[in-house]
């Protein structure tokens, strides 16, 4: 991590009777930050987010924010706001009411808080909207006035439970960008929970992959996507082709690895994974080459499956070993998609730097 901690979670459980919501974990996340925490339902990410926010508290460990120990410090007391997926806004109210209502009931002078709320509302351009009530509005606008009231407090963190959970596809994809502008803009670290990976990995700085309770992988998305550290992170984020194998050996900086379901031996780089015994390995379906040419080298296979997906084609090639493996095309020119069909004999190919070994 290039920044300072501002954020240290440490050694944090928390509890509902006999449900374990967050089973031990120790995060630092940095001043400026746009963090992400991703995990299937369930997995205790809200549940964290709720104990950095002062909504729940931990049943061991601490949370220190900027500094201090927020164990005995109350929501409204710490340098933190959240965002909730419902937006929470007041139907009642006009948005620039919505937006001003924190700063009123901190009894802040009424110049004051014109001033901030008129310099929220630019922020998020929706300043000639400010007479309206929420439901005069889209759900991208609705959107950007919780966003509004969140930062015109000014909290060092900003908090934000599923954003951007309630826009359509296409809008949610252009508020992602916006919200990453506007984060930078402003300089406040973001922390964010998404089961969404293709919004953390097109929004976060860091991501923190979560499963059980616990956090199973920290890093930059492109780390995660192609240097998982485990099946569930590489299952968990994008297409994987998992096998088992075996490290036999080892020459140079090259792994060799008993792996029937690819036909036998393969070569890996040797990375940080294991040195030997059993391994699973993972190769992503745009590292796999596909071609129909009988002779040269890749596995023989047979394509059992297209899915069209217009920018892309994915193939579902079986092995002559009998296992299944996933290749993905880029459609990039327009004939592409038709060039091979379902049942053609086709060849497989990677390069050793594409297979990445885990521990089984
Ligand atoms: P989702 O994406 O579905 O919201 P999540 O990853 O955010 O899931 P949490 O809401 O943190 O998951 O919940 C983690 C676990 O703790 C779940 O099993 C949930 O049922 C349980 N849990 C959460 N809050 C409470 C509560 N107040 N009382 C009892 N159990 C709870």
């Amino acid at each position: 991590m290039t920044t300072s901690p501002f954020i240290r979670i440490e050694s944090v459980v928390k509890r509902f009777g006999n449900v374990t919501a967050v089973a031990g974990v120790d995060l630092e996340i940095g001043a400026g930050e746009l963090f992400a925490l991703l995990g299937g339902s369930g997995c205790g990410k809200t549940t964290l987010l709720r104990m950095l926010a002062g909504f729940e508290v931990p049943t061991e460990g601490r949370i220190v924010i900027d500094g201090v120990d927020m164990t005995a410090v109350p929501p409204y007391a710490r340098p933190v706001n959240m965002m909730f997926q419902s937006y929470a806004l007041f139907p009642h109210m006009s948005v620039a009411r919505n937006v001003a209502y924190g700063l009123e009931r901190e009894g802040l002078p009424r110049a004051e808080i014109e001033e901030r709320v008129a310099q929220a509302l630019d922020l998020v351009e929706l300043r000639t909207q400010a007479q309206r009530k929420p439901h005069q509005l889209s759900g991208g606008q609705r959107q950007r006035v919780a966003l509004a009231r969140a930062i015109v407090k000014r909290p060092k963190v900003l908090l934000l439970d599923e954003p951007l959970a309630a826009l359509d596809r296409k809008l949610r994809e252009r508020t992602q960008l916006e919200l990453v502008e506007l984060q930078r803009r402003l300089g406040i670290t973001f922390v964010m929970v998404t089961h969404d990976q293709d919004e953390a990995m097109t929004m976060a700085s860091r991501i923190a992959v979560m499963d059980h309770g616990r956090i199973v992988q920290v890093g930059a998305p492109a780390e995660i996507y192609e240097q998982p550290n485990s099946r569930f992170v590489a299952d968990f984020i994008g297409l994987a082709n998992i096998f088992d194998g075996e490290i036999v050996g080892r020459a140079d900086d090259r792994l060799r690895i008993r792996c029937e379901p690819l036909g036998g031996e393969i070569s890996a780089t040797a990375s940080e994974g294991p040195a030997a015994g059993p391994v699973a390995i993972v190769i992503r379906p745009e590292k796999l080459s596909l071609s129909t040419s009988d002779v040269g080298s890749g596995l023989a296979g047979t394509v059992r499956n297209i899915v069209y997906l217009g920018d892309e084609s994915i193939f579902h090639v079986q092995l002559q070993s009998g296992a299944a493996i996933q290749i993905t095309r880029m459609n990039a020119d327009r004939r592409a998609a038709g060039a091979i069909g379902r049942g053609d004999p086709v060849r497989v190919g990677w390069a050793p730097e594409a297979v990445v070994v885990m521990p089984r």
